[in-house]
């Protein structure tokens, strides 16, 4: 099993246009994010969750040229703005995409993209997506998924948990029930804004208090903002939890 973290950054991405800050202006690769995706390829699938702005971008780079599943975490641009080259992946394999989400966000999807989802022939071509809601734990082709709500502000949204593997993008909270399933995990991915507090995202010091409790293998730290320089946070969090980068590639010893 390989995840890919296709972006990391928060919905401006990093830089920000007309943004001159030390992190905007930084030579590091590591610094520069583009908007937060993830891609999981298991038993030969490849599963990506959130079709964020950058998608076509993300895409070209890793030579992602199939995708037999799209999961939703929630409806808000930076998650779901790349949805439109979604219709690429159809031409070229000639295949409707199955997407799953919660209801809110498949209510939120359909009038976003109005376009997309009202059955009316467009000469240049729509994606073709067949949307199905989430409610309990399911199978895709073999592969377990498991859906894990957790709070974003007020809204209740969902990461996931394929194997041993658990993704969880603005996050603000994670109820009881939802802890629960994420025992035992090699690898979670969890959100970290920023040093100061956000209503509707954990910052850096909550994430990692979540990441300890969870206590996975490895924690890696995602949808950061400019306020972040990759080698200052990696130089201050403990062993076992890091701060992603676009492009970082986790192998798992499962199939
Ligand atoms: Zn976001
Ligand atoms: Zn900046
Ligand atoms: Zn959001």
């Amino acid at each position: 099993m390989k995840v890919i973290i296709l972006g990391c950054a928060t919905s401006t991405g990093v830089p920000i246009v007309g943004c001159n800050c030390p992190v905007c202006t930084s030579d590091n690769p590591k610094n520069k994010r583009t908007r937060c995706s993830l891609f999981i390829e298991k038993n030969g699938k490849n599963i990506l969750i959130d079709s964020s702005t950058d998608l076509r971008f993300q895409a070209l780079k890793h030579n992602i040229t199939r995708l037999d599943v799209v999961l939703y975490t929630h409806s808000h641009a930076d998650h779901t703005h790349g949805i439109d080259d979604l219709r690429t992946f159809n031409f070229v394999n000639n295949m409707v995409i199955p997407c799953y989400a919660n209801l809110q966000t498949i209510t939120n999807l359909k009038n976003n993209f109005g376009y997309i989802f009202d059955g009316v022939y467009s000469a240049g071509g729509k994606p073709q997506l067949e949307l199905y809601v989430v409610e309990n734990n399911f199978d895709f082709d073999g592969i377990n998924i498991i859906p894990v709500e957790i709070n974003h502000a007020q809204w209740m949204i969902l990461g996931y948990r394929i194997g041993n593997v658990a993704y969880l993008t603005d996050c603000s909270g994670v109820p009881d029930e939802s802890l629960k399933k994420l025992m035992g995990l090699e690898l979670l991915i969890i959100s970290a804004l920023r040093y100061t507090e956000h209503p509707a995202h954990f910052n850096i010091e909550q994430a990692v208090e979540m990441a300890q409790k969870i206590n996975p293998k490895l924690a890696v730290l995602t949808h950061m903002g400019h306020e972040v320089d990759y080698d200052t946070l990696l130089s201050e969090l403990p062993d076992n939890i890091v701060p992603a980068y676009d492009g970082m590639e986790v192998e798992l010893d499962e199939p």
